[in-house]
């Protein structure tokens, strides 16, 4: 194949360009530009015209300008602080050219005496003289030089001109690709190629409104990179085929009737979808999604029963080991006795651990509860039928695809997370999986009253919580880590923890990113237990634990939380049954745009809602980790910037899938956006 049409040359390394060397390699290595592909991705930030060039006579001091001239004689005074010097003139006048830091030679080769040289810079005037100090470019050849050039962001340490070379060189080899999208999808982007998008990107004169046009085709391309490849794991997937589960409903109901809530109708929905994925053909694949509070665990558990009960083994794992233990409880509480139950934990001895590996094998547990661990290679399971997964907001496609292969055909997948975010992302990040939507929360659940404060008024703040204490209710203190050279401070936890203890001897437990797991799940387990009524901690708090008794969050320089974390945070808060609330402690007075947003905190408990909001002010990949999530590869696709981009690829992907349309043609699409590792066997 010729380089003409060969994805390949832009997953070359930067070697592979001329003239770039060890040092300019590193630099950009530096800046996370390991391709020739990446560097397609540093655009122009404005532009300079070169192209009007003037005799010396002319020359505009104090603006960059270009000229042609003849260097007539060198200075070099070979003294510290006093700089080189190149006599230049045309017909009209003389002109200095000015070099701090530079070899006699390295002058001598770029203005050689005698002959006719273009160069270009900023135009001062000294001693009654014009001169150029460290010119811009130097050029013999003039038609270079008379063009418009490409400004840069230059926080790298590589100079406006190696960019503008080494950009141009590949804007130059650009190889010519067979267009991957159908000709109504490239009418959509005026019927714009990739190259000539990315050509067009890159000339300076585009910079502005028009560019923002060709980026939409190129953003789509990045979206719809992400779709191929969720729909193919997709389709691999539901390829399987998997024995059908039968649910024995009659089971379902009575540990129903068991529960002292009625479930809400977007739970019952849920779990008809899941039950409908368990007793087909096809594996499952599912996204259990809904806000914090919305009672996931429970659908997860009836689930569970409802493959225990059809003959299977479940697997549950949890990010920590106390929320593993949560579940556990809440099993043994609600399954009937013949259901045997166990949980691995950390702290279980080896003796203890090897019987329940033994069991697990020979299908002697029903359930079994615990973190990653439960995956570990020397686990195996006799009859596994689902694996459920709580809370890994984290887990990215791979990860999941492996755990879903480690179970076997039989096994089921169920996700669960309480990461509410607006649908676009939710295609993006789970389009390989089925997704079921808990919106609605709980009716008796009370929303969490939201205030804000300012730090100087504390002991209104004080008074409140030894009200609350006095209601036997406790306090989550929340101080956020402050970063401070780059190195993270919890002082300022360690300090409020001094503080509060004074005010509350024996009734404050402090909890930090460098508290040993072992101390956390000790502290975690007591405030649960109600042994202590404040606890101080940095954001370490997991999501999902149960504090029924727990009332009060108070969260400090919440400032320096996004929205959707506030609402996470707050949300660890207000599972009970009691009136609960969130205060939101500020250094000073709210600015009038901080005021706006800490009122859509107030006003709603809706986590989508507040998501999106804080998606439009922050921009996705900030909000709840999404940077480990994958997503972070986009480049200029955003998922509430470009929603219709999105609902544009999420059409073409289902038109695609429905016509089974071949989709090799696409595969430099997906080589090129960098997902390639997840289905390495597209021919
Ligand atoms: P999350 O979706 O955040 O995981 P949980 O499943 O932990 O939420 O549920 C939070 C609390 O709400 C639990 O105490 C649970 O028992 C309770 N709960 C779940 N569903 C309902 C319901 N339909 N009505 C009332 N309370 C419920
Ligand atoms: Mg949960």
């Amino acid at each position: 194949m010729s380089i003409k049409s060969n994805y390949k040359y832009l997953l070359s390394d930067l070697t592979a360009l001329k003239g770039v060397g060890i040092k300019t390699t590193n630099l950009l290595k530096k800046k996370n530009i390991n391709s020739i592909f990446d560097l397609l991705w540093k655009l122009p930030k404005s532009f300079t015209d070169r192209s009007l060039s003037s005799k010396i006579k002319d020359l505009k001091i104090g603006e960059n300008q270009t000229v042609t001239v003849t260097p007539q004689r060198y200075h070099f005074p070979r003294l510290r602080n006093i700089p080189n010097r190149v006599i230049c003139s045309d017909d009209t006048g003389k002109l200095d050219c000015i070099f701090f830091n530079s070899y006699e030679g390295y002058v001598k080769k770029i203005l050689p005496l005698g002959k006719e040289i273009t160069i270009s810079g900023k135009i001062s005037h000294f001693k009654n003289k014009y001169q150029i100090t460290n010119p811009k470019y130097i050029s013999e050849d003039s038609s270079f030089i008379k063009q418009l050039h490409n400004k840069y962001s230059l926080t790298d340490g590589i100079s406006e001109k190696v960019y503008n070379k080494i950009i141009k060189q590949i804007i130059d080899k650009l190889p010519l690709l067979n267009e991957w999208h159908s000709k109504e999808i490239i009418k959509k982007f005026g019927n714009l190629g990739w190259n000539n998008s990315i050509k067009e990107l890159h000339k300076p004169e585009n910079i502005g409104k028009f560019r923002e046009k060709i980026y939409q085709r190129l953003a789509f391309d990045e979206i719809f990179s992400t779709f191929l490849v969720n729909s193919e794991i997709r389709r691999k997937i539901k390829k399987i085929k998997k024995k059908r589960k039968k649910i024995n409903i009659n089971l379902q109901i009575s540990l129903i009737n068991k529960l002292n809530f009625s479930l809400t109708d977007d739970q019952i929905n849920s779990l008809k979808e899941i039950n409908k994925d368990l007793s087909t053909s096809t594996k499952m694949f599912r996204l259990l999604q809904g806000d914090v509070g919305s009672g996931k665990t429970i659908i997860a558990l009836l689930a569970a029963y409802n493959t225990i009960t059809s003959g299977y083994q479940v697997a549950l794992m949890a990010p920590t080991e106390i929320l593993a233990r949560q579940h556990y409880n809440l099993a043994k509480e609600l399954f009937s006795k013949n259901i045997k139950i166990e949980l691995i934990s950390g702290k279980s001895e080896y003796k203890n651990k090897k019987i329940i590996l033994d069991k697990l094998k020979n299908n002697k547990i029903d359930i079994i509860f615990g973190t990653h661990a439960i995956f570990q290679k020397k686990v195996s399971y006799k009859k596994l039928g689902l694996i459920i997964i709580d809370e890994q907001h984290k887990f990215g496609v791979n990860q999941r695809k492996r755990l879903s292969d480690k179970g076997g055909d039989d096994c089921d997948v169920l996700l669960m997370t309480a990461t509410p975010i607006p649908r676009t992302l939710t295609m993006t990040m789970y389009g390989d999986m089925d997704i079921s939507i808990l919106r609605e929360k709980p009716k008796s659940r009370k929303p969490i009253k939201t205030y804000s404060k300012l730090e100087s008024k504390i002991e209104d703040v004080i008074k409140f919580i030894k009200k609350e204490i006095n209601s036997e209710n406790q306090i989550f203190w929340v101080c956020p880590l402050i970063e401070e050279s780059k190195k993270l401070d919890h002082t300022s936890a360690v300090k409020k923890f001094e503080f509060l203890k004074k005010l509350f001897p024996n009734q404050v437990s402090l909890l930090h990113g460098k508290t040993d797991v072992n101390e956390k799940e000790k502290i975690l387990s007591d405030f649960q237990k109600n042994k202590f009524k404040i606890l101080v901690s940095t954001t370490v708090i997991e999501v999902g634990i149960d504090f029924p008794n727990a009332n009060v969050i108070i969260i400090e320089n919440a400032n320096k939380f996004g929205l959707s974390q506030l609402h996470q945070l707050r949300g660890r808060v207000g599972r009970g049954h009691k009136e609960s609330t969130c205060i939101l402690m500020f250094k000073s007075n709210l600015s009038e745009n901080a005021k706006k947003r800490i009122n859509i905190l107030k006003q709603c408990n809706d986590g989508f809602k507040i998501s999106e909001e804080d998606m439009k002010i922050r921009g996705f990949g900030d909000i709840l980790g999404f940077k480990q999530s994958g997503v972070k590869n986009f480049k200029l696709a955003d998922p509430i910037h470009h929603s219709d981009l999105f609902l544009l690829a999420e059409k073409e992907m289902k038109r695609i899938e429905n016509y089974n349309e071949d989709i090799k043609k696409f595969k430099p699409l997906i080589k090129l956006y960098d997902r390639a590792d997840i289905i390495n066997d597209i021919a």
